[in-house]
């Protein structure tokens, strides 16, 4: 659509896409698309789950919306259930995950402040890094062609080189208030920081004073098979980002916090006018249900393995068209032989009927809903194979 009167600021297929249910999307002409992109790790139970739909009809009979001037019903339940059943004493709740990063951000600056040290304001971040599109949340990203001609950027970011535990403790100085990691990237290409480095930076935090910010905003909620990935390391952060996954396709995000890292923040230093919202506040309710049912992230863990059982199998089937693969539970990646090639291979597998995520780091990402079966993955396995053999041959 060379006419459309979208701002061309997306890479946006001619599909359009009409109609969801479960692991499938319907376009306007009825083809049917196995989702493994999920709107980038997003729909984490399947499109128009009926236990979402029950909860945002419900409340959308009760109250949509009244402001953070007053406490809601719904507002009180979510913050309860998600700081008991998370390391967080307290959350922030907003509408994105460049939000989060933006309050988390500002949560750091402001804890030092307060604490009579206003010349820590400086944030280290990870080469490869993805953590929004805002102006702070960009400054924050490595990545140079997103940043390219917006500047001039916040000041106060420091790029350490990807899992280097010696730059990382090098990078740390007088003027350092906080890391900021992804815990495993996302955009980057699906890169796991190691549970040794997670240790390692939770501890270099702990010995300078400074906070521990993970960035789980398509790494957590339950996507790698624990409700948080750093779960999988032993470590607890000062504060983590939530987004994706946890509205189950309703714009909300979270930022979580212990009460030490929260200590800055106080009435009039940050808000948003939507946050906390009744309708995002029921839907999140009704998805941290349906991700603490006895036996969900176990089912994550088991099809997360024959996900990346079954995309092994396939770079050894093709290495001249993948020349492997990597990930943790459901998010996953297939990386191309040819780094370019995988906007091709995306758009050859959703005219196939599958829909995948390329990513900035050079590889295809496979996001399915959480809740996929058996039968899916294997299906996604063939349609792969099939473009694989029919669109690049030997
Ligand atoms: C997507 C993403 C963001 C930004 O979230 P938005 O909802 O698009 O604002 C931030 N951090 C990470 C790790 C992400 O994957």
């Amino acid at each position: 659509m060379p006419d459309s009167p979208l701002l061309s600021v997306y890479r946006r297929s001619p599909t359009i896409m009409a109609r969801g249910d479960g692991c499938y999307l319907f376009d306007d002409k009825g083809k049917s698309y196995l989702d493994f992109a999920t709107g980038i790790g997003v729909s984490a139970f399947g499109h128009c789950n009926p236990r979402l739909i029950a909860a945002i009809e419900a409340q959308s009979r009760q109250l949509w919306h009244c402001s953070n001037l007053y406490h809601t019903p719904p507002l009180d339940r979510y913050a309860a259930r998600l700081t008991a059943n998370t390391f967080a004493d307290k959350v922030f709740f907003c509408s994105s995950g460049t939000e989060a990063v933006e309050a988390g951000i500002k949560a750091i600056r402001r804890y030092h402040y307060r604490r009579g040290e206003s010349h820590r304001i400086r944030i280290l971040v990870a080469e490869g890094a993805f953590h929004g599109r805002t102006l702070g949340a960009l400054s924050a990203c490595a990545h140079a062609p997103s940043r390219e001609g917006f500047g001039p950027l916040l000041e106060g970011f420091d790029v350490v080189a990807f899992h280097d535990i010696a730059a990382l403790e090098a990078a740390i100085g007088d003027n350092t208030a906080g890391i900021l990691l992804e815990t495993i990237q996302g955009e980057g290409g699906i890169r796991s920081h190691s549970p040794e480095y997670l240790q390692k930076a939770r501890k270099l935090c702990d010995t300078h004073g400074i906070l521990l910010a993970l960035d789980e905003v398509q790494c957590g909620f339950g996507r790698s098979g624990t409700l948080f990935a750093f779960e999988q390391a032993g470590i607890v952060p000062d504060i983590a980002m939530l987004a994706k996954g946890i509205g189950g396709g309703f714009p909300l995000a979270a930022l979580l916090l212990s009460d030490h890292a929260a200590s800055g923040m106080e009435p009039g230093s940050h808000g948003s006018t939507y946050g906390g919202n009744p309708l995002a506040m029921a839907v999140g309710d009704a998805a941290l249900d349906l991700l603490l049912e006895k036996g969900f992230l176990a089912h994550v863990g088991e099809m997360g393995e024959a996900l990346g059982a079954a995309l092994a199998a396939l770079g050894q089937q093709f290495p001249h068209v993948f020349s492997g693969s990597r990930g943790n539970g459901l998010m996953q990646a297939l990386i191309p032989a040819r780094p370019e090639s995988r906007y091709a291979l995306s758009d050859a597998l959703r005219e196939r009927g599958l829909l995948v995520a390329p990513a900035v780091g050079g590889v295809i990402r496979l996001l399915p809903p959480l809740v996929v079966q058996p039968a899916h993955i294997e299906d996604a396995a063939r349609m792969i194979a099939d473009v694989a053999q029919s669109h690049f041959p030997a």
